[in-house]
């Protein structure tokens, strides 16, 4: 996993050595001027300690340091407002559930203020550059309805004159709800590249990061995001979400730009690459920053092979267990993204064959795989209240019902779905289903 925000919680160890001196500290520093101690505990910290989503309650302030949520300690040093990678805050970040399906409207006032502020064709290529950073959780989608997360608008941002556009921070877990793309902008842009720029940078707001260089700015203090840049030699110039550089064009994202927002957005699907296999499967990047490389952790029960960004995993003979594979993925800047996937073997998926009825059943459920290489399987049922299990390879199966003149009809129903009577001699069709461990097919009449 990535540091913790600003690495203030000191390990374990240490901790509880550096709380045991510090009982002791307020004895020392009890003759502290008055006026030195108010500084220091000044509502600055403590609005920064909140934004980093520390508990306040019961805080106990050492000179040097601040005890929080009674383990806790944190150096007031580290609490220096410089610049970094900053977010809204700790709330202000778009809801897992929403991250995948954000949609973008394009309202019609962008078209109609003239072709500076028509960035119509730029809204697609600035939405691409989100959807191909392959680290990350955020998709957005362009939609010709009339309602989306984010609406593309063009109106006057009256006695701003200097502000090209403007855009909230995310609310409620929602993406920020438009990009305003100001008409009365006196400094109109004139380059397709200047308008990309200024829409990654409103976007990038809506899914709640703030100016990089907020210090700089005057704004803030803000939540900063991991390791961002935090000293004036780190700065990130050409961060697209440093405040004031309107005028600038689309050059890319920035090796810590793409960490900020990996490291808030992770992306949930992990590496990717296919999440189940029987016996090989390819993982990797095709998108990160030329000159990053993967330091890789294979799991146990797997050999593997590596080319570039990519790494192909075979399981050994015989071994089905699921299991985790890592990534540390090393960007040019030196940040690193810590990245995983869960790897499910879909070889010898056990499927039950259930009669829950009362009564025998005679009959025979029949898989096809819909893809090669079209193994098929055959399970059946008879006594009362009984299971029987089949072994097969997982993956997508059509599922029909067999019934012999000779046999009673019976229902059938997949995974507890609505149960289809099977009363017709010959085959019946039940439909296409994925089948993975634990499948169950209930019979009964
Ligand atoms: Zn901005």
């Amino acid at each position: 996993m990535p540091p913790r925000i600003l690495n203030l919680k000191i390990k374990n160890m240490k901790k509880n050595l550096v709380i045991i001196i510090l009982t002791f500290l307020p004895f020392f520093l009890s003759n502290c001027k008055k006026s030195t101690y108010e500084s220091e505990n000044s509502p600055t910290d403590y609005t920064i300690l909140i934004a980093h989503g520390y508990d306040t309650t019961g805080i106990k302030d050492f000179g040097q340091y601040y005890r929080v949520e009674g383990d806790i300690v944190i150096p007031k040093s580290s609490l220096t407002t410089l610049p970094r990678q900053a977010m809204g805050n700790s709330v202000q970040q778009v809801a897992l559930s929403k991250q995948r399906t954000i949609t973008v409207r394009i309202d019609n006032s962008v078209y109609i203020n003239g072709a500076d502020f028509d960035w119509s064709a730029e809204v697609p290529q600035a939405i691409a550059e989100f959807n191909n950073l392959e680290t990350s959780n955020i998709r957005l989608t362009l939609t010709s309805s009339t309602v989306a997360d984010i609406t593309i608008k063009a109106e006057s941002i009256s006695g701003s004159p200097n502000t090209i556009a403007e855009a909230p921070l995310p609310s409620g877990g929602n993406p920020g709800s438009f990009v305003r793309i100001n008409t009365t902008y006196s400094h109109t842009p004139t380059n397709s590249g200047q308008k990309k720029y200024n829409l990654v940078h409103e976007l990038g707001h809506c899914i709640g990061l703030n100016h990089t260089n907020w210090y700089d700015t005057g704004e803030g203090p803000f939540p900063v995001i991991g390791n961002s840049p935090n000293s004036n030699a780190q700065r990130d110039l050409w961060s697209v979400m440093n405040g004031g550089t309107a005028a600038l064009s689309w050059i890319g994202f920035t090796d810590w730009d793409i960490y900020a927002i990996s490291f808030l957005y992770a992306s949930a699907d992990g590496i990717p690459g296919s999440s189940e296999f029987c016996t090989s499967a390819t993982y990797g990047y095709s998108n990160l920053p030329v000159g990053s490389y993967i330091n890789w952790t294979v799991p146990f029960g797997f050999t593997s092979s590596t080319s570039g960004n990519f790494i192909t995993l075979t399981r050994s003979t015989g071994y089905y267990a699921d299991a985790t594979l890592q990534g540390e993925i090393n960007l040019p800047n030196g940040s690193t993204i810590n990245v995983t996937k869960l790897i499910k073997s879909n070889c010898n998926v056990s499927v039950e064959f259930k009669n829950t009825g009362s009564q025998y059943v005679s009959g025979a459920i029949n898989f096809a795989l819909t893809s090669p290489p079209y193994s098929s399987y055959s399970g059946t049922v008879s006594a009362p209240y009984s299971s029987t299990y089949t072994t097969m390879t997982g993956g997508t199966y059509t599922i029909t019902a067999s019934r012999a003149p000779s046999w009673d009809p019976y229902y059938v129903s997949i995974g507890g779905g609505t149960p289809k009577y099977i009363s017709s001699y010959g085959t019946t069709s039940i439909g296409t289903y994925y089948v993975g461990n634990g499948f169950v097919v209930n019979v009964w009449r």
